[in-house]
């Protein structure tokens, strides 16, 4: 069995893509859990899960340390030999503990899996996405944790058929307590989520010339603002929110314009899975353009303001 957890609902349905094709090969079933969120069990069911567990608890936020013991009892009841977690904060937290518990093997941040000669297989960059690991297992049960979007949900299917199992667990005495949730201040924007990105980076002189980047969104009908990490982490000029990159956000637009970014691997490794890439950059030997599909070598104060009104023109 191959069991999937995030406590993102969206993650999960990428997740289950991978479960449901890697169960397929083997033969077996693909389990859901939802943790106190039983109105997603449906979905996880139309989306290629054989099984969703709804896990009736009175927990109110996500704690490692208990969401660990549920999906500990979980595993071992279905005796699941692959674990496919969602890579965010509370889901590494989360296999850490898990595969702590189960003394188990755990991956983190794959990008690739798939069985290599009946054996579980897994992908994943290193040294800052020079190189990329390939690893397999040497116990069970295998936990790995897989980003967002790098798998795209299976398209929703009604017609699947799948059984809705509900369960009690006690969670146990937990050893931590939370004493208060604050909301990260955002601006709102979601990067990760958008189509068409045009993003800034130290090319740019001063904080008021990113208007030449928010213009050539507008007409794009993106709306989206990136940016490289000195325009977030260092100058201020943008927040966090626009940040892509390793440390940053990973994006997967349509259309990513790199406008001023000189192309570091840390920057390509949170935008590479773009689908068409656009660099904009002064240095013809700019390392960007080994990424891009279309490179402008040019000054970008002058190339951003001739592409902006040449596509508001023929966009009407
Ligand atoms: C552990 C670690 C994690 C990191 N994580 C990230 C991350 O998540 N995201 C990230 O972006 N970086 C990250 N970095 C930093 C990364 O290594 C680079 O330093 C950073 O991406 C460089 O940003 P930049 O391209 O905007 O600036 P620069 O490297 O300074 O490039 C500026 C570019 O603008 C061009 N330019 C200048 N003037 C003009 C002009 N008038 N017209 C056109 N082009 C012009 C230049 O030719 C140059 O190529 C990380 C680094 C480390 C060590």
């Amino acid at each position: 069995m191959v069991l999937v957890y995030s406590d993102e609902k969206k993650l999960t349905l990428e997740l289950l893509h991978k479960a449901h094709d890697l169960a397929k090969e083997q033969q077996k079933k693909t389990i859901a859990v939802c943790i106190g969120h039983e109105a997603d069990a449906q979905d996880f069911l139309a989306h290629g899960a054989d099984v969703a567990v709804v896990v009736q608890t009175p927990l109110k936020e996500f704690k490692a340390e208990e969401y660990a013991t549920i999906l500990h009892h979980l595993i071992k009841e279905h005796s699941n030999e692959t674990v496919l977690i969602g890579s965010n904060k509370n889901g590494k937290e989360l296999a850490g503990r898990l595969a702590a518990q189960l003394q188990a093997g755990c991956i983190m941040d794959c990008t690739n899996v798939y069985l290599k000669d009946k054996k579980l297989t897994t992908e994943r960059m290193v040294y800052s996405g020079n190189a990329i690991a390939v690893e397999q297992f040497s116990s069970h049960p295998q936990i790995i944790t897989i980003p967002p979007k790098v798998f795209d949900p299976l398209p929703k299917n009604e017609h699947h058929k799948g059984e809705v199992v509900k369960k009690t667990i006690d969670a146990g005495q937990s050893a931590s307590k939370i004493l208060k949730v604050q909301e990260m201040k955002t601006e709102g924007i979601n990067v990760e989520d958008a189509e068409i990105i045009v993003s800034c980076g130290r090319g740019f002189k001063k904080k008021e010339d990113i208007t030449l980047v928010s213009q050539l969104a507008d007409v794009l009908k993106g709306r989206t603002v990136g940016c490289s990490r000195p325009i977030a982490a260092d100058l201020k000029w943008l927040s966090e929110d626009h940040w892509i990159g390793l440390s940053g956000h990973k994006v997967k637009p349509k259309l990513y314009v790199a406008c001023g970014i000189s192309g570091q691997i840390q920057h390509i490794a949170g935008m590479r899975d773009s689908g068409v890439i656009v660099a904009i950059n002064k240095d013809p030997e700019a390392l960007i353009f080994k990424s891009a599909d279309y490179g402008i070598v040019g000054d970008l104060y002058q190339v951003l303001p001739k592409l902006t009104n040449a596509i508001k023109d023929k966009m009407g």
